[in-house]
This record gives C-alpha cells, structure tokens and sequence, in this order.
C-alpha cells in the first residue's frame, strides 16, 4: 500500500489535499508534509476510453476522486471499472499520479 501526501496545518491539525496558503480553519500559514493511509472509497469515477497519445497505452481506465477516511478526496487512476463507495487502495505513485486498485 502506498501512502498519500497531505499537507497538515501545524496550529490546529486540520489535513488538506492541496497546499493553502493560509487554513480555512485558523488562518495559521505553517504547514507540514504528512501522510495518510492509502485506503479509501470512490466518491466519483469517469471510466476513460478515448485520450491523449500519452496515456493512450492506459486505456481503457478509470479516473476516480477517492475519499479518505479524513474526509479528504484526491484524484486518482484505476484500471478496472468502479463503482461510487467501492473501497480503494493506493498501490503506488506514478509521476504524481496515484494509482488505486479495487480491494
Ligand atoms: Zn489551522
């Protein structure tokens, strides 16, 4: 299983999938690196069929925002079909890219 970055407010704990520059929740601007565990549930998926000749190699697959047990949601790339609140795992980093599988 691979882990996901997030980043966490150093003053009140709060975890984001993207860097802010301030957090919503206290204003404080300090922010660290942290991970969670890569397990999660599919919020929404788009199975992809046509792309670019970059991913064309990929295809068919599915693109999901996958919700953590935090409440966070991140993008990621799977590639067997999936439906919404199936559970997911991150199984690696592709050129920040995760790749979950169905468990
Ligand atoms: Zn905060």
């Amino acid at each position: 299983m691979t882990n996901i970055r997030v980043f966490e407010c150093c003053q009140c704990e709060r975890q984001f999938a993207q860097k802010k520059w301030v957090c919503p929740n206290c204003k404080n601007a300090e922010f660290k690196l942290t991970e969670v565990n890569g397990k999660g549930k599919v919020f929404s998926s788009t199975r992809i069929h046509v792309t670019s000749q970059e991913f064309a190699h990929l295809t068919p697959y599915t693109v999901a925002l996958v919700e953590l047990p935090n409440g966070l949601r991140v993008t990621g790339r799977i590639s067997e079909p999936v439906e919404i609140n199936d559970k997911v795992t991150c199984i690696s980093n592709e050129k920040n890219t995760y790749i979950f599988s169905k468990n």
